[in-house]
């Protein structure tokens, strides 16, 4: 199949920038900063989140908030969900989401789900007259604050025309992949190459204190030398400071791995880095950042 492709960067696309209202689901690390973006760019947002009480800080900010999933039908003409993965997804879906759908709206999910799923639940609501973009993003926390996320979306090159507003303002950058699902399988494949860099990352620094080099110094070397990127810089500090409060959960890269090998990864560093991460998963790392990887294969005790 060839992949219709299509870069669009911020400049490009504010032209378009409607009255459109946004309904938003799940307002975690990334769905928080998201949502407040849409916000602050004029649009209006009504929230729903599981845990309710974590919507205030987002009301206080002017979002509107809604009792479930299925109340925002009434009131949005795109509807996103950025919740953990295929289990959170579905169970939206099938707890009043599908059933209240309203043809002539547009569904974008922006979590990092199977491919496989993105196709089930956009077949339920086209039967429905429902669009729906699988858009979910590479970068973490602090790029979804500054609106400079990079966004992979997956469907109709109509429906992803439309979404380019409310992209425009979430991102610096946005892929058309392909179909529905090709927007996912993108994610997985970068968040793969992610996992490569932060394994790593703390390979080269338990190897290097292992030959009586402080990581410490190996890291600072490693920031100058040409094989540094953004994913190295940003996690050094973590394990200098040896602090690993998430900003991307290690449970979530460990979900990812372990869907790309669902999708039929097969290469050999793919398995070995599912290996890894589920087994820093089993003795209680998920819930630490992945850069949580580095005491994981320390040793340490989570
Ligand atoms: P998170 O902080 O763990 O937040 C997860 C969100 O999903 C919360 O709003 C949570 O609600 C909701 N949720 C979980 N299970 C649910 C259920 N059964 N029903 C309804 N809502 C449910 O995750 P995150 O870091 O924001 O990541 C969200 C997605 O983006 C994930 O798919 C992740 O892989 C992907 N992603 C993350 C990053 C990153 O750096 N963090 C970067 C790129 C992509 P509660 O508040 O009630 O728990």
């Amino acid at each position: 199949m060839i992949l219709r492709r299509r870069r669009t960067r911020r400049k490009n696309t504010t032209k378009n920038m409607g009255n459109k209202r946004i309904g938003w689901i799940g307002l975690g690390n990334m769905g928080m900063p998201m949502a407040r973006n849409l916000l602050r760019a004029g649009f209006e947002v009504t929230v729903y989140n599981r845990t309710a009480a974590k919507a205030a800080p987002l009301q206080e900010a002017g979002a509107k908030l809604a009792a479930s999933p299925a109340a925002l039908w009434e009131v949005a003409d795109f509807l996103i969900t950025m919740v953990a993965d295929d289990a959170a997804l579905k169970q939206i879906h099938d707890g009043g989401f599908l059933a209240g759908a309203k043809a002539g709206k547009m569904v974008i999910d922006m979590s990092t789900v199977s491919p496989v799923t993105s196709r089930e639940l956009a077949g339920h609501l086209a039967e429905k007259g429902v669009e729906y973009l699988d858009a979910p993003v590479a970068g973490s926390v602090k790029p979804a604050e500054l609106g400079q996320l990079v966004i992979m979306a997956g469907g109709r090159k109509e429906a992803y025309e439309a979404a380019l507003p409310i992209f425009a303002k979430l991102g610096k950058a946005s892929f058309l992949m392909g179909g529905q699902g090709a927007g996912n399988a993108a994610k997985l494949a970068i968040n793969t190459l992610l996992a490569f860099n932060m394994q790593g990352l703390a390979e080269a620094a338990i190897f290097a204190r292992e030959k009586g080099i402080r990581p410490e110094a190996m890291l600072e070397v490693v920031a100058e030398s040409a094989v540094a990127n953004g994913v190295t810089k940003m996690k050094t500090a973590n394990i200098v400071e040896d602090n690993y409060t998430a900003a991307f959960a290690l449970k979530h890269l460990a979900k990812d791995l372990r869907l790309a090998l669902s999708q039929g990864m097969h290469t050999p560093g793919g398995i070995a880095l599912h290996n890894s991460y589920q087994q820093a998963l089993a003795v209680g790392w998920g819930e630490k950042d992945i850069s949580a990887i580095f005491p994981f294969l320390m040793g340490e005790k989570a």
